[in-house]
């Protein structure tokens, strides 16, 4: 491949049998480095034929438990064990990454916000084009790890996404409750919206190309949770092995899983005002509607009553704001509620 080059190209080969560890290297040049590019770090471990599964991390680089977990899977898997193969991708906005940002700091985008992406539009676009065209096409199963990032902390859940079509939703659950964890969300993809370019995300762009597609939140604050990071480690050795890419694997058991479910505009808490934030309620408390979810303080006018935020739906308090400061619009958290197992 010459240096020249203004698209991304990989040094791994994705039909060798084996485990290798190579870059995706994406064309970056600029004053410091003329003919420079982005290694974003790659791994395929394959053995002979199977399902192919996608993991990636590090979609913001924020947000550290799924970015951890798979670099712990591409020091330990071994290529023995597989029947299939798995394209672990880490850090997939590696300048993000590089930065603890969520967005690029080389363009400002968010890479889970540009798909389906026009790579004319930048790096964090090439980045995106190539994982829907390049990666995705040859997955069975993407998984997405993200966590809350510096802005938000969530309970540990790992999610899927449904599209209606009963023999893919029943393997795609089936992996939910194999990768297991203290809760299970279930989004709800049968909006035609979601599989004809309406969905900006990863997890969009993946039905789109076909595959089984699951992700999670693990935590936040920009920090690392090892309780977490264990759910994690632990949730991707059983969806492989649920998968049959590692076939001789046992599913090690995780317990009960509760059902959630959130995606009601009134799930959500918005800052109204400039000021700090005191919550009145937890990470993980059950609140209802109309409780006070918490106060924003003036801290140029201290004379000020405290502005009253209250919560707009009963339910689970999965995710809260992990940054005291807030400006208008600056979400405080989110709620799910319990949903019944779904019938296929
Ligand atoms: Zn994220």
């Amino acid at each position: 491949m010459s240096v020249f080059s203004t698209s991304l190209f990989t040094d791994v080969d994705f039909e060798r049998d084996g485990k290798q560890t190579g870059r995706v290297s994406l064309p970056y040049s600029v004053t410091r480095s003329a003919y420079g590019v982005i290694p974003i770090p790659i791994a395929v471990v394959k053995n002979g034929e199977g399902p192919t599964v996608l993991l990636m991390a590090g979609n913001h680089g924020d947000e550290y438990e799924g970015q951890i977990a798979l670099g712990n899977l591409i020091r330990t898997l071994d290529p023995a064990s597989l029947a299939g193969r798995a394209i672990i991708l880490p850090s997939a906005n590696l300048p993000a990454a590089r930065a603890g940002q969520r967005v690029s700091p080389l363009d400002q985008a968010n890479l889970n916000r540009v798909f389906p992406a026009d790579p004319a539009h930048g790096p964090t676009h090439e980045i995106a084009d190539w994982i829907e065209n390049h990666l995705m096409p040859m997955a069975d199963i993407f998984v997405d790890l993200h966590s809350g990032g510096g802005s938000l902390d969530y309970v540990p859940f790992v999610s899927v996404s449904l599209i209606g079509e009963p023999e893919q939703d029943k393997q795609a659950y089936a992996l939910m409750r194999a990768f297991g964890g203290p809760y299970g969300h279930l989004w709800d993809a049968s909006d035609a919206k979601l599989t004809t370019g309406g969905s900006r995300t990863a997890g969009g762009a993946a039905q789109r190309q076909g595959c089984i597609e699951l992700g999670g939140e693990f935590g936040g604050g920009a920090i690392v949770n090892t309780d977490h990071l264990y759910l994690v480690e632990r949730g991707v050795r059983n969806l492989l092995a649920q998968a049959g890419v590692t076939p001789n694997v046992a599913v090690e058991p995780s317990g009960t899983m509760r059902l959630m479910a959130s995606d009601a505009a009134e799930h959500f808490s918005f800052a109204p005002d400039y000021g700090v934030f005191v919550p009145a309620a937890g990470l993980g408390d059950e609140v209802q509607s109309g409780d006070l979810a918490g106060t924003v303080h003036n801290l140029e006018h201290p004379e000020r009553e405290p502005l009253a935020v209250h919560f707009r739906a009963s339910g689970l308090l999965i995710c809260v704001r992990a940054i005291g400061r807030v400006e208008p619009g600056d979400c405080l958290g989110h709620l799910a509620v319990d949903t019944d197992e779904p019938k296929f």
